[in-house]
Order: structure tokens, then sequence, then C-alpha cells
């Protein structure tokens, strides 16, 4: 099995998972065109896309899935609550494979089994997901104001995490957004701060941890270098260690 990104932060997020043939993008919230290019620096063309997970329905992770799947015939994945809010995002004339799940089944899409989990955030029935080939496990959480039992659960064990590592508190405090939009994205249905990230992290069963990397960076509220002394900090390793899911270029691929 082996992962990538092609973009992460609020300007778009998309994710791909691969184990053999089976290929499944992890939202697209990038333009159609778009989507397409960054598939092709993964070496990737969109025929090769098994399937497409929607974790909510904010753009930043819906606004193309469904574009691409109706042009090239992707069944789509997603609970009934982010199926309610994408409704707008429904193409005319074609009809979509869209598959309404359960976020606490479990189900399998050719070789990879993905689990969905429910999350804190401000949408109507956000997801998250692990994915296993039966033998390696990928946690990925973005888009969680907090953390809860559940998520830890979850989370633990994994060979591979992207965790969300949204905004310096200090930094989201002293910053340029409104005084709404810093309740917001600090609020507990807002976005994971570096330190709730890490506090998270500290949490799991990290003994099977292959790879790490920060995602969700906010442009304006986080810097790289934050990110990463929280998460390797918790892990006892060098900060380099702990890669990042940048907005430009996401990461390259990630193998076990
Ligand atoms: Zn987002
Ligand atoms: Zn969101």
């Amino acid at each position: 099995m082996r992962f990538a990104s092609l973009g992460s932060g609020s300007a778009g997020n998309c994710m791909v998972i691969e184990q053999t043939n089976t290929r499944l993008l992890l939202d697209c919230g990038f333009a159609l065109r778009e989507v397409v290019a960054r598939l092709e620096r993964l070496s990737l063309a969109p025929e090769q896309i098994t399937g497409i997970l929607v974790t909510h329905e904010h753009d930043d992770h819906a606004k193309g899935a469904f574009k691409l799947a109706a042009k090239y015939n992707i069944p789509i994945w997603l609970s009934h609550g982010t199926r309610l809010m994408t409704e707008r995002y429904l193409p005319e004339n074609v009809a979509l494979q869209i598959n309404v799940i359960d976020s606490h089944t479990t189900f399998v899409i050719e070789h990879i089994q993905v689990t969905p989990y429910p999350v804190p955030h401000d949408a109507r029935e956000p997801t998250q997901f692990t994915f296993t080939d039966g033998q390696y496990k990928l946690g990925v959480l973005t888009d969680a104001g907090s953390s809860t039992p559940h998520i830890e659960q979850v989370l633990s064990a994994c060979d591979a995490l992207v965790l969300e590592c949204n905004h310096d508190l200090h930094m989201l405090k002293n910053g340029p957004y409104t005084h709404a939009l810093k309740q917001r994205v600090g609020g507990r249905f807002g976005h994971l701060d570096n330190i709730s990230a890490a506090n998270l992290l500290a949490k799991l069963d990290n003994s099977k941890l292959k790879h790490i990397l920060a995602a969700h960076l906010s442009a304006k509220n986080n810097t790289q270098v934050l990110a990463k002394q929280a998460l390797s900090s918790v892990l006892n390793c060098e900060p380099d260690w702990v890669g990042i899911a940048e907005q430009a270029n996401g990461f390259d691929w990630r193998c076990f």
C-alpha cells in the first residue's frame, strides 16, 4: 500500500491511497483541470481512480469531486449528511454512482478496507477515515475541532498518520482573522491546533508508526516549523521526520 497528497490546506485537499490497482481519492477540493494536473505529478491518470471518498461538504474538500466523478465515471462514497449538503454540486443529466455510507461501519472497495469515523466539525455529518490492506493501516484526520475518545481509539496502532495541524494558538489569536473567524477556527467544531494534535498523538499507540505527516496547515496562522516541533516532541524524533502535506505540492508517495 502507498499514499500521497495532491495538496492540503484551505485552498483544496486531496489524497490518493493505492493498493495494487485500487486507487481511492480522499476528497477532491480542486477544480477539474487542477486535479488532473496534480494527479499527473504522481504519474496517475483520472481513469485509474477506483473511487472518491468525500469527508464533508466544505469547498476545500468537495468542490471538484462530483465533476471528476461525472467526467470519468468514478463512484463516490459519502455520509448521508454530506450527500444532502453536496446536492448543489451534482451535475445535471449525469447519473452519478453515489454510495451513502454509515459513518460507523467499515466497508471494502476492491483491495482496500475503509473505516469511517465521525468527527466534531461544523459540517452536517463529517466523517474521516482509516484505510487498511489487511497488513498496514493509514489513519487520516483533518477538519476536527477537537478530539474524542472514539477518534483516539480509531487512530491507535496506525502504520501511518496524516494529522491536522491547522494553526498555532498564538498566531491565530494575534493574526489577521476577524473575531468571528478566530472563534470558528479555534472552536470545538473548527480545526485542530498544533498542541491539540500533539496531545491527541500522545494518547495513541504509536508503536507501529512509520510515517507521520502534518496536514491542513493554515497559511496565515501556522508555520511548518511549529507543526513539526509539536508532533516530533511527542514522538521524540527529529522534527524533519515529520512530513508536511503542503498546499502547493501535497507530498510525494509514501510506501509501506
Ligand atoms: Zn478543510
Ligand atoms: Zn471543513
